[in-house]
Formats: structure tokens, C-alpha cells, sequence
């Protein structure tokens, strides 16, 4: 059966049901019923139409959401193990959507700064630019992509589609300018002459669990420079801390380098944030998951772990962990740390103290500056380390944001 013939299969499965537990699962809330109803109808222009003018991050969502806790689990059909796979549609429609954004050839006046060029701000500039605003983006590496491009193992993610963004940015006209940090080499007083600028600077910062040690890494410096780490894993015995996307391209990608690796969780399998699907490979890959741990203090060459006991919770439909008061040593070469991830606000809190809330955050509402500019967060920087589709819907969020600061009374 080739692509076309399985699409069309795939959207004569869909019920069309009154209320659609697909679109209550995705972030997005893509139109799944209506897309596949068009394509029922053989119509693949309006179901392009619904799809992009919902999102225009279908490339990357089709290949790294986790549709198994999102649109696929939650169709009605899963229940029965027929669940309704619209990635595979999205994968399909998405196939050359970037490639037909057209130039604009009128711009407006307004001029706008993105602070960061991974998903976030890639996806707030490509929508800015459609509307016709003037759109620069000051990303601090000599690439864009963020996480797409910086961390996300090659053997899961083909970083070349990051290309396709690029050309789109190009052909719209946004201006990318490279080796430009926020706090460094870039200031506030640079950006005058932008009427808003958009911090999209992702969580870059890892979170520690435990004291610093020599045999304790930092999970984020493998994933950016895998063939270059030292020291060498090779026949070692590595612990990964941790549950999510992360602590699973790490066992992954340290598994490639010929080491015997366990994940130690504080939580069982069943709980970990990460994507259903990566945590099936690592396991298929011979990762060994070691569930109910908590990690208590790293030594020269044991992990000192306390046994958790899980019990429900009130406010979340995640289980949490509780210490048992029985400790365990398991042996190790090295522990690699990836219990998360934080944004770094120092820089624009010693500068703009009024854009952060009692509890330290970015204000979703933003700041009006000097009667001037506004200021927005937006992607991971305002929510926290999230998802692809959390990140952009964050994203349209803000472009609404902007939109409606245009219509204001503000600037009369
Ligand atoms: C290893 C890993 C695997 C993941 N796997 C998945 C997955 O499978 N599925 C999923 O849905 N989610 C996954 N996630 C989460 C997902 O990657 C994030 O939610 C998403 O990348 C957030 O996008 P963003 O644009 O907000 O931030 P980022 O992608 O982090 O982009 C921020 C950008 O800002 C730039 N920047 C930072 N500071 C500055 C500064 N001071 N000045 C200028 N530029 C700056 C950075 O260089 C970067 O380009 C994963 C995350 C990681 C780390
Ligand atoms: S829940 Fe499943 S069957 Fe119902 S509309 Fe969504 S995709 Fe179709």
C-alpha cells in the first residue's frame, strides 16, 4: 500500500465523533475530525488548509509528539487497539508543506525581535512573517533548531529537516542573526528599535540531583557533543537518573557507545514522562530500568539509592514517590544527571525585575517597557521544559498576544 492509499485508509477508520477525544489529547488541538473528513472527500487542500492554519509545526510533531498519551490514546478506537493514526496523516500532509510558504511583498511597519531560534521562536517567526511584520531572530549558536538541532539524538531525529524551516524563514524574509546571546553579546539596549521582543530562549539549564562529584555528569553535555565526550563509556557501567525524553536519548545514545546502562527512577515505567515509544526502544535496546529508586548520595563507584513507594495522588493523575527508609548501593562507573531542565532568567531579572511574577516566573500577559516596547516570553522559557506541541501552542498563544497588543489602546 503506498502513502496515499494508507491516509485515505487511515481516515475512513475516523467516526467523526460529536465530541473527539483526539483533539481533547493534542496540546494543538488540531481539527482531527474535519482533516480526515476532507480527505474522506478527496479533498487534500482544505484538510492542508485546516491542518496549517492550526499549526505550522505538523513536520516535527508527526515524528517526536508522544501520540500514544496524546491524539492516537485518546481516540475512542484505541480502546478497542484501533485507534486512529493521524500522525501518520500529519506526517504525509506535512511532507511538503514548508516548502510551499510563499514570499510576502508587502511588509508592515512593525518590527519585531525573537530571542532564541529553536521550535518556539522558529514557529512565532514564520507566523509574524505571514501577517507581514519584520521579523529578526538573534539565536546564540551558529544554528537554529534549539533542541531540534543541540540535543536530540541524530538516530531519532533527521536534523536536516531543520533545513526546511530555514528556507521558509529565508523565503518569508525573517532575519536570523547568529552568535547572538541575550546577557553576553546582545543587551535590552540593542533591541530599541524593535516595538516587541519575544524571549523564546528554551530551558537550557540542568537541574541537579545530587552534590557535585567527579563521576556525576551532566546528561546535556553528552547529547550536545556525543562523539567527543570523555571520559569514554566504552564496557562501563553507567547509571541515567531520570524518567523523560531526555534520560531516554541519554541511555540511548550511551548504549551506541558500548556501555552497560540502567535508568534509576524515582517512579515505575508505567509513570515516566517520557514518550511511550522511546521508553519501548531503550528497553528493546537492552537498558536495563530500574524503577522506585531514589537517588541519595553518588560515591567513587556506587549510586546510594533509597526504595520508593508510589501512592495517588489528589491533584495529579501521576503517582508520587515516597522515601521507605530502605537504602540500597548499586554499583556504577558513572551516574549521568537528567531529572530536568530549567530556563535561565538571571540576565533579564537583574534588568527588567517588573516581567517576573511573585513566584520568580516570566508574566504571561508580558510588560509594557517605558511606554515603548512590550516584552513577551514565550515556548519552554514561559512554561517550562514541556513538549513540541506544548511549546508552539504556547507559540500561537503568543502571536495572538502581540495581535491583540496591536489592536490596543497602548500606542495612542
Ligand atoms: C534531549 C531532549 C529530547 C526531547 N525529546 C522530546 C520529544 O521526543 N518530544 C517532545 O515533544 N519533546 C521533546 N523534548 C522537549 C522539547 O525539545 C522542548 O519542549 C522544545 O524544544 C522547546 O522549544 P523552545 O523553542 O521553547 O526551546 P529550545 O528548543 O531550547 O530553543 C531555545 C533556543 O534559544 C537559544 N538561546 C538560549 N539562550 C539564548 C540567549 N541568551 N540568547 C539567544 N539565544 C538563546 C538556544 O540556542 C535555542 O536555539 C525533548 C527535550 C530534550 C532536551
Ligand atoms: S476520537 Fe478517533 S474516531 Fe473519534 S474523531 Fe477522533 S480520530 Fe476519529
Amino acid at each position: 500500500m503506498n502513502d496515499l492509499e494508507n491516509v485515505k485508509k487511515i481516515a475512513k477508520k475516523c467516526l467523526n465523533c460529536s465530541k473527539p477525544q483526539c483533539v481533547k489529547g493534542c496540546p494543538l488541538k488540531n481539527p482531527i475530525p474535519a482533516i480526515l473528513a476532507a480527505i474522506r472527500q478527496d479533498d487534500f487542500k482544505t484538510a492542508e488548509k485546516l491542518l496549517f492554519d492550526n499549526t505550522n509545526g505538523s513536520i516535527i510533531c508527526s515524528r517526536l509528539c508522544d501520540f500514544k498519551r496524546n491524539c492516537f490514546g485518546n481516540c475512542v478506537l484505541s480502546k478497542k487497539g484501533e485507534g486512529v493514526k493521524f500522525y501518520e496523516v500529519e506526517k504525509f500532509l506535512s511532507k511538503n508543506y514548508l516548502d510551499s510558504v510563499k514570499p510576502l511583498t508587502e511588509y508592515q511597519s512593525c518590527h519585531i525581535a525573537i530571542i532564541g531560534g529553536g521550535l518556539a521562536g522558529i514557529s512565532c517567526a514564520i507566523d509574524f512573517a505571514k501577517k507581514g511584520y519584520l521579523v529578526t531572530i538573534f539565536e546564540k549558536r551558529d544554528k537554529i533548531g534549539g533542541v531540534l538541532t543541540e540535543t536530540i539524538p541524530t538516530f531519532r531525529f533527521d536534523h536536516l529537516l531543520v533545513e526546511k524551516y530555514l528556507e521558509a524563514l529565508n523565503k518569508l524574509g525573517v532575519e536570523i542573526v547568529y552568535e547572538k546571546q541575550l546577557g553576553q553579546n546582545l543587551f535590552l539596549e540593542d533591541l530599541k528599535a524593535f516595538k516587541y521582543v519575544i524571549f523564546a530562549m528554551g530551558t537550557p539549564l540542568a537541574k541537579d540531583a545530587l552534590p557535585s562529584n567527579p563521576n556525576l555528569i551532566d546528561g546535556m553535555a553528552i547529547l550536545r557533543n556525543p562523539k567527543n565526550f570523555e571520559p569514554k563509556f566504552k564496557n562501563k557501567k553507567i547509571l541515567v537518573i531520570g524518567g523523560g525524553n531526555v534520560a531516554m536519548d541519554l541511555a540511548r545514545t550511551i548504549k551506541k557507545m558500548e556501555a552497560n546502562v540502567h535508568i534509576v527512577y524515582r517512579r515505575d515505567l508505567i509513570s515516566a514522562p517520557a514518550n511511550v515509544d522511546e521508553i519501548k526502544c531503550a528497553l528493546n535496546e537492552g537498558i536495563g530500568f530500574e524503577e522506585c529508586l531514589i537517588p541519595i548520595s553518588m560515591n567513587e563507584n556506587y549510586l546510594e539509592v533509597e526504595h520508593a513507594r508510589l501512592i495517588d495522588d489528589e491533584k495529579s493523575a501521576r503517582k508520587q514517590f515516597v522515601g521507605t527508609n530502605s537504602f540500597a548501593k548499586i554499583n556504577c562507573d558513572y551516574v549521568v544527571q537528567a531529572i530536568g531542565l530549567n530556563a535561565d532568567y538571571a540576565y533579564l531579572k537583574t534588568q527588567i525585575s517588573d516581567f517576573f511574577d511573585e513566584a520568580g516566573y516570566p508574566k504571561k500577559a508580558g510588560l509594557f517597557y517605558n511606554h515603548q516596547q512590550v516584552f513577551l516570553a514565550t515556548g519552554d522559557f514561559l512554561i517550562g521544559a514541556s513538549s513540541f506541541a506544548k511549546t508552539l501552542a504556547c507559540a500561537k498563544d503568543t502571536v495572538k498576544e502581540v495581535e491583540q497588543f496591536e489592536k490596543s489602546s497602548i500606542w495612542r
